[in-house]
């Protein structure tokens, strides 16, 4: 790995005020990339692209909710107006959403969890493109052990299915990316220190303990503790860089083997 893997490239990164997002902008800003940071909370954004450019880094804050396609592709004028074509694109951002079993889970809470994080990740991917084709480029889409590996976290319907819908839109678009010379790869964590689980809205389900109190999910590299937001983002560092450039269509499990347990 070089010291700067992404030297003057334009990184775009959706939910980066917090936790994996967050992480994410700060590691691609100390590896030389000029990133932009998408969210909903100003604050946070702001907050994060201070600290970037506090130690010298080069970040910019802009404010989007994902699914809002005209203010995604807004953002993308701007962020190539500003530093020219998009390298890596981050789609991160996402939420637990309702927890509940299906006889209470409400169809607009579940149609609610589908659009913030599959819709939301399509919009971003959409929007992105044409700013990246011209020169090639990664793309990232932060997924989950939940829908692809395990199924056993109850009431987690909605994230599931949208986390699942994740990885099936990396594959297609995988083969029809690939004559543009862009990547994509997905990046799937187990349970990770961030305050996702906090914003969890539980109906009739117990309190999991994020995502690792089934016992079926137990985290056998580091005895039950979660992984760190910063151990993500060098996965995603590696994956954004020429290291990775034959890899695309890979779906990355990123768990201590949490996943495999059961
Ligand atoms: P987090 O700390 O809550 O960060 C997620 C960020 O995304 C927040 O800033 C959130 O803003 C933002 N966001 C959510 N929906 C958005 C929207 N529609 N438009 C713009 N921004 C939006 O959570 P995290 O744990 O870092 O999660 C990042 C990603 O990792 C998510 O896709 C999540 O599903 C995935 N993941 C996390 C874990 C884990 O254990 N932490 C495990 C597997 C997968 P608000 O605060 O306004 O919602």
């Amino acid at each position: 790995m070089h010291d700067h893997p992404l030297a003057r490239r334009t990184c775009l990164i959706t939910g980066a005020g917090s936790g994996i997002g967050r992480a994410m902008a700060l590691q691609f800003a100390h590896d030389g990339a000029e990133v932009a940071l998408v969210g909903r909370s100003a604050d946070e954004l702001e907050a994060v692209a201070k600290q970037i450019r506090d130690s010298g880094g080069i970040a910019e804050a802009f404010v989007a909710d994902v699914t809002d396609a005209p203010g995604m592709a807004d953002i993308v004028e701007r962020v190539v107006a500003q530093w020219g074509p998009i390298k890596v694109a981050v789609a991160n951002a996402g939420a637990n959403g309702v927890w509940a079993p299906l006889d209470k889970l409400s169809v607009a809470d579940f149609r609610e969890t589908l659009d913030n994080n599959l819709t939301g990740t399509f919009i971003t991917l959409k929007v992105v493109y044409p700013a990246m084709k011209m020169h090639g480029g990664s793309m990232i889409v932060v997924s989950s052990i939940n829908g692809t590996r395990i199924y056993s976290n109850r009431g987690s319907h909605a994230y599931s299915s949208s986390k699942a819908g994740q990885v099936a839109l990396v594959k297609t678009l995988a083969l029809e990316l690939g004559l543009d010379n862009i990547r994509i790869n997905a990046i799937c964590p187990g349970a990770i220190d961030t305050p996702i689980h906090d914003k969890t809205v539980r109906q009739g389900v117990e309190d999991p303990n994020g995502e690792c109190a089934d016992p079926h999910t137990a985290i056998p590299l580091t005895d039950n503790r979660p992984g760190e937001p910063e151990q993500v983002a060098k996965l995603a560092r590696f994956l954004a860089s020429d290291d990775a450039q034959h890899i695309t269509g890979a779906v990355i499990h990123i768990d201590g083997a949490q996943s495999l347990g059961g």
